[in-house]
Parts: structure tokens; sequence; C-alpha cells
């Protein structure tokens, strides 16, 4: 069962250690620091101890808030409803503040951090950055833990996250195959064990990884040079994902013509579920293990902090290599991008055998994400550029997001659609349309213009653009796209996400958790780049923020 407990190490810090019955809390140490101690209800709360430090003590209810402390740290206190949620302190700290439902998401503090508010997701997380502010450890995924801080105050970090982000992936297939589908039932849904294991789960998903693995290995396609790494070198990569898309296609379509039943993919769901997230065990073993042989110029920079169980999830190693099969770039886009096309093509086929065709709703749903998906491939190289493959070390967190979390959990939708048909009008399919396209819009066209700047400032489509000086000698956009919002690219996918929740209608919660947790990822995304920026740029960055004071939604955030 879902356990997570502290407790204490020999440094007075905070650890995860598992015991045996859902239950978290804090009790004190001898040193006022935070500690998980078990006890025997399903509750989590905090409460302030003499130091003003953050304690978990054990309440009755099943329950988890952050109230602030007079000291402005974190404590936990009690409610009486199933809830998680952040609230901005006066001191830009993060804090847990009651809601009345079971949620989590970020919202501004004051100072810019990054701190969860109430929204309409179950569960995210705190991982403690070291000045204090409140970070999103997973770049694709929604996490709870604790971690040490370097002042040794409460943090959520990554020991649980391993254990609870399959059980949500299992949780929410559950749910969206269910006849009620809903999120807030209590006690929570989940699958009977017999539905977990499948034998054909572990060929179907072993034969997949292994084309395209010869997929990405084909002569096809250019080879792109990655950016400067800190040795001075550049790593080259092979830019044919979207050779890869096409040949996965044509092969399904092969399949379809044969005859194979693709819709059955619907009852493989949870084994080829539990398949993928042991294949992301193993491959996160293999990668911390392996990472000790690496030379100190390859690791990570936020991943050598000398927590095993931080260190593992976050990933040591910045580029981990088998010869020249760089195993970042091919999980990033290939097996759990492309497997979510295959899986919502299967849902698409189950609805067809259940109702001799595919409704309008599902036909939406696979193609605005094939079009995502197929956007994501055809525009390969941009991947090189961005945080996942420049910034991030290659553990857990990315392993289980490009293999399980992608594949499963956003194809929620087109399962949720399976067994809740929706009666989509015309008027409404119009509208999700043209929402869907500008949102598409807004995303390429800021992304390219970033692309195309980077790489070539002279370019003529970007040498008119008005831009300032940084002490690095790169330039920022101040105008175009980048002078609308400082991330644009994340508005366009955010009205993108919304699009894909739409056609599922209103009557429940369940499709719109992929665009509420989004939110939550990009929301947090663009604090960490922000203050990777700030770091970076200094004086230019705060003179931009100036300049273009919205971060992702004109006039509101
Ligand atoms: P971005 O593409 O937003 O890149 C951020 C970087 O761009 C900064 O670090 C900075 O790097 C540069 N930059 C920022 N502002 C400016 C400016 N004004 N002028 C010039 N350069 C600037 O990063 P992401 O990797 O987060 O996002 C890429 C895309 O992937 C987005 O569209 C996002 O929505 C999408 N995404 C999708 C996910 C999914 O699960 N579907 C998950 C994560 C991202 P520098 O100055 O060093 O060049």
């Amino acid at each position: 069962i879902p356990v997570l407990s502290l407790v204490p190490s020999n440094h007075g810090s905070c650890l995860l250690g598992a015991s045996c019955i859902p239950v978290l809390s804090l009790v004190p140490s001898n040193h006022g620091s935070c500690l998980l101690g078990a006890s025997c209800i399903p509750v989590l709360s905090l409460v302030p101890s003499n130091h003003g430090s953050c304690l978990l003590g054990a309440s009755c209810i099943p329950v988890l808030s952050l109230v602030p402390s007079s000291h402005g740290s974190c404590l936990l206190g009690g409610s009486c409803i199933p809830v998680l949620s952040l609230v901005p302190s006066n001191h830009g700290s993060c804090l847990l503040g009651a809601s009345c439902i079971p949620v989590l998401s970020l919202v501004p503090s004051n100072h810019g951090s990054c701190l969860l508010g109430a929204s309409c997701i179950p569960v995210l997380s705190l991982v403690p950055s070291n000045h204090g502010s409140c970070l999103l450890g997973a770049s694709c995924i929604p996490v709870l833990s604790l971690v040490p801080s370097n002042h040794g105050s409460c943090l959520l970090g990554a020991s649980c996250i391993p254990v609870l982000l399959p059980l949500l992936v299992l949780f929410l297939l559950s749910v969206s195959r269910s006849p009620g589908a809903s999120l807030l039932q209590w006690p929570p849904q989940l699958p009977p064990t017999s539905a977990l294991w499948d034998p054909l789960a572990p060929l179907l998903l072993l034969g997949w990884f292994t084309l395209h693995a010869f997929l990405y290995l084909l002569p096809l396609g250019k080879v792109s040079e990655g950016l400067v790494l800190k040795n001075g070198t550049r790593l080259k990569y092979p830019i044919n994902g979207f050779h890869a898309l096409v040949i996965s296609v044509g092969l399904l379509l092969l399949l379809l013509w044969l005859g194979v039943p693709l819709g059955s993919l619907f009852d493989l769901l949870l084994p080829l579920a539990v398949c993928a997230t042991g294949l992301s065990f193993l491959l996160s073993f293999y990668l911390y293990i392996s990472s000790f042989w690496a030379p100190p110029h390859a690791l990570a920079p936020g991943g050598n902090t000398g927590n095993p169980l931080y260190d593992f999830f976050i990933g040591r190693e910045l580029n981990p290599r088998i010869g020249n099969f760089d195993l970042k770039y091919f999980c990033e886009l290939r097996p759990g991008l492309i497997g979510w096309v295959v899986v919502n093509l299967g849902m698409l086929m189950k609805e067809v055998e259940l109702r001799d065709g595919a409704s309008l709703a599902m036909l939406l749903v696979n193609g605005f994400q094939l079009l995502y998906v197929a956007d994501a491939l055809w525009n390969e190289e941009a991947v090189l550029t961005t945080m996942d493959i420049v910034h991030d070390g290659f553990g857990f967190m990315l392993a289980f997001g490009d293999l399980a979390w992608v594949p499963f959990a956003y194809s929620l939708q087109a399962s949720f659609l399976v067994v809740h048909p929706v009666e989509l009008g015309a008027a409404a399919a119009t509208a999700i349309v043209l929402l869907n396209g500008i949102g598409y819009y807004i995303f390429r066209k800021s992304n390219s213009q970033k692309n195309v700047f980077r790489r070539d400032p002279k370019h003529p489509s970007v040498s008119s653009l008005e831009t300032i000086a940084t002490a690095t000698g790169k330039r920022l956009l101040v105008s175009g796209w980048w002078g609308l919002v400082r991330h644009p690219n994340y508005l366009g996918d955010l009205l993108m996400a919304l699009a894909w929740s739409l056609p599922c209608g209103f009557s429940h919660l369940l499709p719109y958790f992929y665009v509420g947790y989004f939110t939550v990822l990009l929301v947090h995304r663009e604090a960490r780049d922000e203050r990777q920026c700030r770091a970076k740029y200094g004086q230019a960055w705060d003179a931009y923020c100036q300049r273009v004071p919205y971060r992702i939604f004109p006039y509101l955030y």
C-alpha cells in the first residue's frame, strides 16, 4: 500500500523511510529539524516547533496542509478534508495552506518564487531550492516528496515520488475506464492486481523499444550538433525522429490492414503501464550506477547533491551514452512520445469495435495530439537547446516521464472517451479546433522565432526585432512573440492542452487532469527557467522583466 514517512538521518535532516501503513507525519528531532515518523492513521499535517522549523504531527483525518509560522517557515496544520495546497508567505518561502479540494498547484509569491496554491488536480510536489524558494522537482511529472535543504528545513523530496507516480498513473488509468470516472471518490479507485499483468505486455514493450532503437541508428536524416559542453566539445545527434514516426505509422496501418486488433491495446493499458514503469526503474538504476564512471565535466549541475535518493531522481549524468547512442535524447522524443500516438490510435480502434465508428470527439483528440507529436519530431533539432537536454541530468524523473508518464497519462482523454462517449456538435467542434489552432500557432511561431534567433541572430525573419544586450554576449528578444510575455510558447501549449480536454465535455474532471497538471508543470518550469536566466544574465534579465512584465498569460500572470 502507498506509504510515506520520514525518519531521522544522522544529521537531523529529513529522510523518507517506508513503513507499512498509508501514513505521513512529522515529529520533532532533537535538533528541531524536520523528521517523518510513522503513525497509524492516514494523515499529514504540519505543526510549529518551538524553533519555528517544520514538524509533522499526526492528526486523525486524511489531510495535508501548510500554514505559515510566525517565522515564515513551512508548517503543516491539520484541517478536515483531503487537501494539499501552497500559498505564498510574506517571505516568499513555501507554505501549505488548506483548501477544500484534493489539489495542488503553483501560484506566484511576492518575490516571484514558485508556490503551490489550490487548483483542481490531486497532488504535486515541493522541492526546496538552496535559496528557500519552492520548486517542482519533476519537469514532466507531478510529484510529492521531501528532501533536505541546505538549511535543514522541512521539504518534500525525491524518495516517495518513484512510489507515488506509478501509483498515480495506474489510478488515473483505472479511473478513466470506470463508469463513474470520479477523481474525488474516497477511498480512491485502484485496479485489482489481476488487471496489472499480461505476459504480452513486456513482449510488446520490448519489441517497440527494439524497433525504435533500430530506427534511431538508421542513417536517415541529417546529423546535428548540440550546444557546447563544459569541456568545449559538442555531441552529435541524429535528426531522424520524424522518419521514425512516419515508419511507425506505416507499420501500424499495415497491422490494421492485416486485421491485427489494435483495439486490444485498451485492455493491455494497465499491464503496459506497469512494464513501462519497471523499465524506467531499470534504466534509472543503470543510469545512476554508470554515472559514477562518468568524468566530472559530464555531470549535471543539479543532480550531484550527494543525497542518493535525490540524485537518483534528478539524474547525475548530463548526456549518458552507450557508444554514440544517446540515452536521454532517444527517450525524450521516440518510444514514449510516438507510443502516446499508438495508445491513442488503439483507443480509437476500441471505440470503432464498440460502436461501429469513431466519434468526432475521439477523432479530434487523436488529431490534435498527433499534430503535437509530429510537430515535436519535425522540429526535433530544437530539443537540443531545451533545458531537458542542456541542463537536466538523466535520472528517474525524465526516464519515467518519457517512458511511462507521457504515453499513459497524456492519453487519458482518449481512454476516457472509450467508456464515456461524448456527442460533439459542429459548433462546439469548430470552436475547439479554432482554440487548438490558435494555441498551436502561438506555440510554433514563438518557439521557431527563438530558435532562429539563437542559431542566427542576423536571419532576415528576426534581424529587425528589438533586443537587449547581456554581459554574456548573447542578446535577449524584447519584441515579437517574446515581447508579449516572457514565455509565449507556454501560453500556446496551455491553450492546446485545454483544446484536448474540451472534446470530453464537462461531465467529469478527469479529462481536465492534463490541463491542470500541465499548468502546474509549466508555471514551475517557467520559474525554474527565470532563476537560471537571472543567474546567467543578471541586470539584463531584470531589464527584460521590467520591459515584459508578464510571464505566461498577458495581464494575468
Ligand atoms: P524554452 O524554449 O522556453 O527556452 C527557455 C530559454 O529560452 C531560456 O533559458 C533562455 O535560454 C531563452 N530565452 C528566454 N527568454 C528569451 C528571450 N527573450 N530572447 C531570447 N532567448 C530567450 O524552454 P522549454 O524547454 O521549457 O520549452 C520548449 C517547449 O517545450 C515549449 O513550447 C514548452 O511548452 C514545451 N514543453 C512541453 C512539455 C510537455 O510535456 N508537453 C514539457 C516541457 C516543455 P538562452 O538565453 O540560454 O538561450
